[in-house]
């Protein structure tokens, strides 16, 4: 056995690099310690998902840097993100890494915690509010239940390989609920997989694109018409698929027509 103190609990001396959570896109859901370090930043390297809001929140003497990626567009490869964040850091500067969400979650943290400490440089992580979390929010559903789901998956839509291989027998499971990161482009390989290994077609499948933002949008649909209803709908912002959740309203309102459900409604913020 061992016991540790946390040695990444306390920001340290100049050249450290924090891995920074933006959460997902509602300044509001900022934690306090991002606000108080995002004000007071000397260097930002920041996402493509992290909102204008929140970078207008950053101390306006600040150096910012964007170094992003999205779904299949442009990109920064990471080998390029790690070396600016050694370069910045190792010249003196604290350097905030702003990433979208929970940086723990599907951030590629880890390569560029390596990259970091290969160069002998302190971290931190300072966790941030998950799309998952602010998606079930908007939608008004809990992410377990008693009697339904002691558990709950974040799952990605698609890896370095292409679309990503998951366990679907179990995510087919009834009363299963999963998260799916990064699906949009993913949404007919996931109904195929799911629906093969026994997905029932009325499964409730809900879409919440820009959660948390002015902008959010929720498209309740099902296993069977998601990626019809993804296509129609022509969603162009960050959305979570949440596999197994009807939104609140629509589940109360409609239970025995949960399958013909197909609704767009916009949020009002
Ligand atoms: N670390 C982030 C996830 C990064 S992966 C987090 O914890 O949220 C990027 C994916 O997150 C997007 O493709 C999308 O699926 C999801 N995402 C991020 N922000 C979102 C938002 N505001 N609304 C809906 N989905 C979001």
């Amino acid at each position: 056995m061992t016991i540790q103190c946390n040695p990444h609990a306390k920001p340290r001396a100049p050249g450290d690099v924090t891995f920074l959570g933006a959460g997902p896109g509602d300044p509001e859901l900022l934690t306090l310690r991002a606000l108080k370090l995002l004000e007071a930043a000397r260097v930002v390297i920041h996402d493509r998902l992290v909102s204008p809001e929140i970078l207008a929140l950053i101390n306006p003497a600040a150096k910012i840097l964007e170094a992003g990626k999205r779904g299949f567009g442009p990109a920064t490869p990471q080998t390029r993100i790690n070396a600016l964040i050694v370069a910045e850091a190792r010249s003196g500067q604290p350097v905030i890494r702003l990433k979208g969400g929970d940086p723990v979650l599907f951030g590629r943290l880890d390569e560029e915690i390596d990259a970091v400490e290969g160069a002998g440089l302190q971290w931190q992580i300072v966790p941030g509010i998950t799309a998952a979390s602010a998606a079930s929010a908007a939608i008004g559903q809990s992410l377990t239940r008693r009697a339904r789901n002691g558990s709950v998956r974040f799952i990605t839509g698609h890896d370095m390989e292409g679309f990503a291989d998951h366990d679907w027998r179990a995510l087919s499971q009834p009363g299963t609920v999963t998260a799916v990161y990064m699906g949009k482009a993913a949404a007919r390989y996931l109904q195929g997989r799911l629906m093969m290994h026994g997905g029932r077609p009325d499964t409730p499948v809900t879409l919440v694109e820009n959660a948390s933002t002015p902008h959010e949008r929720i498209l309740g649909s099902t296993l069977a018409r998601f990626p019809v209803d993804l296509a129609e709908a022509a969603l162009e912002g960050p959305a979570l698929i949440l596999l197994g959740l009807a939104p609140r309203a629509a589940q109360a309102a409609r239970p025995e027509t949960l399958h013909h459900q197909e609704e767009l409604v916009a949020h009002a913020p």
